[in-house]
């Protein structure tokens, strides 16, 4: 694939290992694998291989510990081979960096993520959500009891481990479930528009315990928000691999100024001016997704064509990791 904006001089060797990967092996047969309605495990294990789900982890535990910069340029790259693979793979930094920081007893789950022999979820979204939390914790002798519903756990199925995040008064309990239903915990599959291939679930927790050995922190609501805020770089990263995608396959256009303008803001943002550049990076991927499915024709809409799975992507994407800010921009058009 192109890469039009490609602007550092060097990068960390694993940046390239990812856009052959996408390019090679993610990107031909991403249609196919939408299609089938589960990512084929080979997949993730020729991430794993490459070396990539320790690019989240830090050195000290087996991990490569990628700066921001070539940490987004991977998920730049994977997000344009096969946005599902990338979204599941991506939901691992979670539960990778959090044991790996972590120094109480959740840290013994660090090394196994770093190197991807054990593959791990996150359910945290839900956080932002208005109202009464939908997923809350009570303290209990052995550590903290579960009670509610996780909207969204990306990778069911495919993971040994999920990051969870539920509320109690003002905190948050991080903690480590397993990828299994039990009694405590049952899961319901969703079905998608797009990414449908990500198995995506809804897990319902009734007084689900989570001992305090596998706590790997609690923080206030409100320190964890500002932290958020300043993490919402990454996920741009997965609209300007989905952007770049549909610019490789439409040939020189007038949006390859934009793009190379979109990740620049996205770059260079203050963290308040970083739900705007979010919103921009996605308006622009919906319209490199649009023009593409009408340089198409037709043709497009087979369910065999490119053209329809990248505009159901960029669509998913308008709505990924949104939060109240980008959604102000995208619904005032101001970005
Ligand atoms: C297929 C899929 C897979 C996902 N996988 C995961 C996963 O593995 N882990 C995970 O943690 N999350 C996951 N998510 C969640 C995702 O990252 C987003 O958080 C989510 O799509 C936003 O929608 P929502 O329904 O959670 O929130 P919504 O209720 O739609 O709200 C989105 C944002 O807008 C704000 N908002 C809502 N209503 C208003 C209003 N009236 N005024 C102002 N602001 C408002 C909310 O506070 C929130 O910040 C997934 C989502 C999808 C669709």
């Amino acid at each position: 694939m192109t890469v039009l904006s490609d602007t550092a001089t060097e990068h960390h060797p694993l940046v390239d290992v990812a856009r052959s990967l996408a390019d090679k092996t993610l990107f031909p047969a991403a249609v196919e694998v939408d299609r089938s309605g589960k990512i084929p495990t080979e997949q993730l294990q020729a991430l794993q291989d490459a070396g990539l789900y320790g690019i989240f982890s830090t050195e000290a535990v087996g991990g490569s510990n990628l700066s921001n910069e070539d940490r987004n340029l991977v998920i730049e790259a994977l997000a344009g081979g096969c946005l599902t693979t990338a979204f599941i793979w991506q939901q691992h930094a979670g539960p990778a960096s959090a044991t790996a920081l972590c120094e109480g007893e959740a840290h013994r789950y660090a090394a196994g993520l770093a190197s991807g022999e054990l593959r791990g979820g996150v359910a945290f979204a839900h956080l932002l959500r208005q109202g009464t939390p939908v997923l809350r914790a009570e303290p209990c002798s052995d550590g903290w009891q579960i009670s509610g519903t996780a909207p969204y756990i990306t990778g069911w199925g495919d993971v040994d481990i999920v990051l969870i995040a539920a509320r109690w008064q003002d905190s948050i309990i991080w903690g480590i479930v397993p990828g299994i239903e039990s009694a405590t915990m049952s899961a319901s599959m969703l079905e998608l528009a797009a990414v449908n291939s990500s198995s995506t679930a809804v897990i319902t927790f009734d007084q689900h315990l989570i001992s305090s050995d596998d706590v790997t922190s609690v923080v206030s609501f409100d320190s964890w928000l500002e932290g958020y805020r300043m993490g919402l770089r990454a996920n741009g990263s997965l609209a300007l691999g989905v952007t770049g995608r549909c610019l490789s396959l439409l040939g020189p256009s007038e949006l390859d100024a934009e793009y190379v303008t979109a990740r620049q803001r996205l770059d260079t943002a203050s963290v308040d001016d970083l739900p705007a550049a979010r919103a921009n990076a996605s308006d622009l991927c919906m319209r490199a997704a649009t023009m593409l499915v009408a340089a198409s024709g037709g043709g497009a809409i087979a369910a065999s064509h490119h053209a329809q799975l990248l505009a159901r992507q960029a669509m998913f994407l308008l709505v990924q990791s949104q939060t109240s800010e980008i959604r102000h921009h995208q619904l005032t058009r101001s970005m």
